[in-house]
């Protein structure tokens, strides 16, 4: 089996407050990712402000960070409960996910919450025990409290032999020992890279791609993101949508997405493992394959959100 070592994708998972955004940007910052006149705020998260359509993300986004030779695509979840789908469907795209947790405040709610699906999905978790540099810090305790929420959610033997990174995102350091911190980043992108499975190479093989968030943008209307499960997509290339009713609906792909860094980058061909956003698409709905006319296969269908959810 032919594997994607160039890259890695990792959905980061936590209670809110935990310090998800803030190791993020420590990584982009230690990576070199940012452009020089590139800020940490300009980050397209925070933006709550375009409306919510029935499967349209506007919390979840992802972050490319090229560390050595390999692209590590990170994917953030909401971790409220309301956002289960999301959540679901964000786990489909990744091969395993970081799970941050607060040294001093231990696990919580939305801890378990999030944990339970990434498990339920078979990932491939790590752990990082962020905030260490708090005085009441407690990070053996949490560990502990950490390996006993793994085994109460039914986590499997090889989850249950989750490696853990200790960090300060706030002060960028990270080791992996509590009180054995190195300035840099180094220990979390190593245990990225050592552990997080890399994804299965069968580019040679009929694509499949299926649209799994949906974002809109007023250049080039809605957006399909998702991961291309197999094969190869290509600008140009005319596919078929798979619809949930049984039709099929034939296409041309005008353009595509990669990420570096923070920011979307047109590229002409992704093949499989690559996290990825398509253009060109009319009418697209989440839980939608694409695949070529002779070949359409569909992939299982994806959960929604109920499209009632008060924003806060
Ligand atoms: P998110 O909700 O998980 O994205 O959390 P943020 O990254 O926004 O962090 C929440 C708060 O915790 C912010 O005030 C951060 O400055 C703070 N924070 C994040 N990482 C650390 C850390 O390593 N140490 C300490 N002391 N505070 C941190």
């Amino acid at each position: 089996m032919q594997l994607r070592e160039d890259i890695r994708n990792i959905a980061i998972i936590a209670h809110v407050d935990h310090g998800k955004t803030t190791l993020v940007d420590q990584m982009l910052k230690y990576s070199g990712t940012f452009r020089e006149n590139e800020h940490v705020h300009e980050r397209a998260m925070d933006s709550g402000d375009i409306e919510r359509e029935r499967g349209i993300t506007i919390l979840a986004k992802n972050t490319a960070i090229k560390y050595k030779d390999t692209a590590i695509n990170i994917l953030d979840t909401p971790g409220h409960a309301d956002f289960g789908g999301e959540v679901e469907r964000i786990m489909k795209m990744v091969d395993g996910v970081a799970l941050v947790v607060d040294a001093y405040e231990g696990t919580m709610p939305q801890t378990r919450f999030v944990l339970k699906k990434a498990l339920e999905q078979k990932l491939t978790p790590m752990v990082v025990l962020n905030k260490i540099d708090r005085p009441n810090a407690r990070p053996t305790e949490v560990v502990d409290e950490v390996l006993d929420l793994f085994i109460e959610l039914g986590a499997d033997d090889e989850q249950l032999e989750f490696p853990v990174v200790y960090a300060s995102a706030l002060n960028g350091t990270s080791g992996y020992k509590a009180n054995e911190q190195e300035e840099t980043m180094d220990p979390v992108f190593q245990t990225i890279l050592e552990h997080i499975p890399a994804p299965i190479d069968n580019r040679e093989e009929p694509l499949q791609f299926q649209i799994t968030l949906l974002d809109y943008n007023d250049y080039v209307g809605r957006i399909g993101i998702g991961r291309v499960v197999r094969g190869t997509m290509k600008v140009g290339q005319q596919v078929v949508i798979l619809k949930k009713d049984g039709t099929q609906k034939s296409f041309r792909i005008t353009k595509l997405f990669g990420f570096i860094g923070l920011k979307r980058i047109e590229i002409q061909e992704a093949v499989s493992g690559d996290v990825v956003a398509v253009a060109g698409l009319e009418d697209i709905n989440v839980g939608e394959t694409v695949c070529p006319q002779d070949h359409p296969e569909s992939l299982p269908w994806l959960r929604i959100d109920e499209p009632t959810l008060q924003m806060t």
